[in-house]
């Protein structure tokens, strides 16, 4: 296979309740802006595909078109109305693989077309797993939570890669992304082995993306675009699992209609138990939600059991592996401000930090930043409210 074996932005769409999840048109408007670009700069045509699974979901297709897709490729079908991973994966694939859609897209790349240059997945519960076992079935490389992307030509030379040569990597997807720590960025490549010992493609080059990290386009009626259905190969086989019934639990955490969200970290870890309680006390005053880090969520530190299960869960966690906030106030209490953190507080109007350590990445997203122990600021802050109140009640 060569390089030219590849071409368009396939973007798989993701739906809730029959209707679409923002990430969805997020995807879109990035893959426009990289495939725009691409296009200008290497004279080509290639286009932005949205690929949607469901049931009765045809009528959906206009608003992908609206909102930057060139070409819908839509499966309705009965089995898809609930997400199930292998029928999923399967009918993902096939839409990937098949050269009748992909000369339906473009005559002009019909010939040599074999796989889509580009996927992109929703980086939440459902496009994470999704995109995993979808590109083991295109034999194909992932990277998972990317806020970033660009597209460059990379001159590379590598010793696994390349056989030590230098080569040229042409149309080449740099996806970023938070490392582990979530205080440096990394760089990931998926990379055709041009090396001629161990010759073999990597393509399409993909990613899941995090959700809220790019603006939809706004809708534009006039923008034209093509829908074809996608008639799927399913077997019995792949309906040995079956969804009988769905209930989606309601959350009594309330991060939508608080004007304010107090969220603590590991700093609390010298006195969990009083520590909590201490934000409560505050969050009391405030009328806040109460949010966490997502170490937190893991149970880092022994707690009573009321604390533990009240707080220590992943519905309370702020950040890209949970909500996205953007309240008027929102505290962060011993909280050092990973990019995942801040990913998901940082549109709220006022930000305040509780921090011993000045050097704390979470002072740079402040508005305010006190420098000292909650132990010794949170007591103090709560004094100060409560005799605030007693002023305005008297
Ligand atoms: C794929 C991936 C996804 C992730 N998603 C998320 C996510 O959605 N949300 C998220 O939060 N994290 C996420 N993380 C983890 C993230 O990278 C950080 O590890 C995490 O946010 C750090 O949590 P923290 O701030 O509570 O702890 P720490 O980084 O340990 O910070 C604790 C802070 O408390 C301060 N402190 C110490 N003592 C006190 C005291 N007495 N009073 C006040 N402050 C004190 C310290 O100075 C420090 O700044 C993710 C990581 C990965 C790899």
């Amino acid at each position: 296979m060569t390089e030219g074996d590849y071409f368009h932005v396939y973007v798989v769409m993701e739906l809730e309740d029959a209707r679409l999840v923002p990430v969805s048109l997020e995807m879109l408007s990035e893959a426009r802006r990289l495939i725009d670009n691409l296009n200008k700069k290497h004279g080509s045509d290639e286009k932005v595909v949205a690929v949607l699974l469901g049931h009765d979901v045809k009528r959906l297709t206009q608003t992908l078109i609206e909102h930057g897709a060139d070409f819908v490729v839509y499966v309705d079908h009965p089995e898809l109305k609930e997400v199930r991973n292998t029928i999923y994966t399967k009918v993902v694939s096939q839409i990937a693989l098949d050269r009748e859609i992909a000369a339906k897209v473009s005559a002009k790349y019909a010939e040599q077309f074999k796989k889509p240059r580009f996927m992109f997945f929703g980086a939440d519960a459902i496009g994470r797993h999704l995109s995993s076992t979808a590109l083991v079935e295109l034999d194909s490389g992932l990277a998972s939570d990317i806020n970033k992307l660009e597209i460059s030509d990379i001159n590379l030379t590598h010793q696994n890669k390349t056989g030590g040569k230098q080569e040229l990597y042409e149309k080449t997807l740099e996806m970023y992304r938070p490392d582990f720590s979530g205080f440096l960025w990394t760089t990931i490549l998926c990379l055709d082995n041009k090396n001629p010992a161990i010759k073999r493609d990597y393509h399409p080059q993909a990613c899941s993306i995090i959700p809220g990290v790019f603006e939809p386009l706004k809708p534009d009626s006039t923008r034209k675009g093509q829908v074809v259905e996608f008639v799927p190969r399913i077997d019995e086989q792949d309906l040995k699992v079956r969804i009988l019934s769905r209930k989606a639990i309601k959350s009594d955490v309330d991060f939508e209609s608080r004007k304010a969200v107090v969220s603590f970290g590991r700093g609390i870890r010298d006195f969990p138990e009083q520590n909590i309680k201490l934000v409560e006390g505050l969050a009391k005053q405030l009328g806040a939600e109460i949010g966490v880090s997502l170490p937190i969520s893991k149970k880092p530190f022994s707690v009573s059991e009321s604390l533990a299960s009240t707080y220590m869960n992943s519905e309370r966690v702020i950040g890209t592996s949970g909500k996205k906030v953007s309240p008027m106030l929102y505290v962060a209490v011993g909280i050092s401000g990973a990019m995942q953190h801040v990913a998901g507080m940082k549109e709220a109007e006022f930000i305040v930090a509780i921090n011993p350590d000045e050097s704390s990445p979470i002072k740079d997203e402040s508005d305010l930043f006190i420098k000292g122990r909650m132990e010794d600021v949170v007591p103090k802050l709560i004094e100060e409210l409560k005799k605030q109140s007693s002023l305005v009640e008297a």
